[in-house]
């Protein structure tokens, strides 16, 4: 069974490898050092990293007022 591992969604670089330390496995940016999900089963980590994308140009407004959400869920 071929798996493909998509190239890195933060720098594009297709220097990847798969990391693992036992328990679970990993795929590693050889160039920017991103490291992708973790999971036991190697094709699952492949599976997360081939299904990321960059992060979007349109920022959740939860990050530019991190106490956005606490006015949403506090005071009653
Ligand atoms: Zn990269």
């Amino acid at each position: 069974m071929a798996l493909t591992i998509a190239p890195c969604p933060f720098c594009g670089s297709e220097h990847l490898h798969i990391h693992h330390n036992g328990l679970s496995h990993c795929v590693v940016c050889e160039s920017c050092k991103t490291c992708g999900p973790h999971s036991p089963a190697l094709e699952n980590a492949i599976g997360h990293w081939n299904q990321a994308r960059r992060p979007t140009s349109t920022p959740d407004p939860a990050d530019l007022h991190p106490m956005a959400g606490l006015w949403a869920t506090g005071h009653g």
